[in-house]
């Protein structure tokens, strides 16, 4: 397994394979959209399943597939299938908003997708409609509704909590309670310039540190007779990534709290991403990347593997409170 300069062992890749989605949301893409890379300039899928060869050989063992919306990029159910089959490849999972889970669940479990986190910030559905520009919220419904019934395990419902959005968190923490979701607060990062001063006017007061949020939850589930959320302390499934989780006596799922910037995690960060365009970033809040995408195309293997060794070592011990960066997180694949 591979190490980096500061000891943690990294074997979780997340690869961003569009840059595209079927959704605006506010905070993470303009109305208009980005630049989209031309297709060309994106890795094809053959070169996706080549570079997650190479990785696997390097340590990694789980992989991520993510976007923009990774379920619009056709022909992801074969590359599924194909980084599912790939040896040394324990796992893969993929964050998606969910609209097209319903026409494509089945087919991705059964291609090898174990696991997906469904984005997912509100339960209004005109609130839904405002955040994401245009989605229509029982489509993600419907898209929570198939992965469970698929048997994805666990479903995580992502939600990223803004201040100012005013969303009904014990309605979200509820989610848990009937079914096996495991509902996570994100807060929100100020990422790229839709977000600041330039576009929303949302600002670093706009995120809600974790404990904050707790006691919020808490003190609207004790007034509505529920109880409070207690610690699930250390039986966290192996995999289940950097949240601190909590339950509701007798709920089936969990809620967890990410809290990338209050309560940082760099010291147990296990992960690598990579662009849609081939570029390897060693944090998610630095500009540093490195791209394999030439060599991975002249096929180069021996320096697409120096250069991940690069990226590798390049991992920083920590953020640093550093949180603009060049790209939107629609770029990058959150
Ligand atoms: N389209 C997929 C989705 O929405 O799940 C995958 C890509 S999206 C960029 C991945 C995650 O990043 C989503 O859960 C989204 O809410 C989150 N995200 C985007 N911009 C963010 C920001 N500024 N702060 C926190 N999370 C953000
Ligand atoms: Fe699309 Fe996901 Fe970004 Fe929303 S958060 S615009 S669904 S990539």
């Amino acid at each position: 397994m591979g190490l980096d300069q500061h000891g943690r062992s990294i074997d979780y890749l997340r690869i961003s394979i569009t840059d595209r989605c079927n959704l605006r949301c506010l905070y993470c893409m303009p109305e208009e959209g980005v630049a989209w890379q031309p297709h060309d300039a994106m890795l094809s899928l053959e070169e996706i399943q080549h570079f997650v060869q190479l990785a696997a050989a390097e340590g990694f063992s789980r992989i991520r597939l993510t976007g923009g919306e990774p379920l619009v990029r056709l022909g992801v159910t074969d590359l599924v299938r194909n980084i599912s089959n790939t040896p040394g490849i324990e796992r893969v999972a993929m964050t998606t908003n969910g609209i097209l889970l319903p026409d494509m669940a089945a087919a991705l479990r059964e291609a090898g997708l174990s696991r997906v986190n469904i984005s997912l910030d509100t339960l209004d559905p005109e609130q839904f409609t405002y955040i994401t520009r245009w989605g229509r919220i029982e489509d993600v419904f419907a898209g929570i509704d198939t992965a469970l019934i698929v048997g994805f395990d666990p479903v995580k419902i992502n939600a990223v909590v803004v201040r100012s959005l005013n969303q009904d968190l014990l309605a979200f923490a509820k989610l848990s309670l009937a079914r096996p979701l495991h509902v996570r607060f994100i807060e929100y990062m100020p990422v790229g310039d839709v977000c600041g001063s330039d576009g929303l006017g949302w600002t670093a007061a706009d995120t809600i540190p974790n404990e904050e949020l707790i006691q919020l939850i808490n003190d609207h589930a004790r007034a509505d007779g529920i109880g409070e959320l207690k610690p699930i302390g250390g039986q966290e499934p192996e995999g289940w990534g950097p949240a601190r989780y909590y339950t509701f006596e007798g709920a089936q799922g969990t809620v967890g709290f990410i809290s990338a910037i209050s309560r940082h995690f760099c010291a147990e960060c296990n992960r690598l991403r990579m662009t849609a365009e081939g570029t390897l970033r060693p944090c998610l809040f630095s500009d540093l990347e490195f791209s394999i995408a030439a060599p991975l195309r002249a096929g180069d293997d021996v320096a697409v593997r120096r250069i991940l060794r690069e990226a590798l070592d390049s991992k920083p011990d920590e953020h640093h409170n550093r949180v603009g960066t060049e790209r939107l997180m629609s770029q990058i694949g959150g």
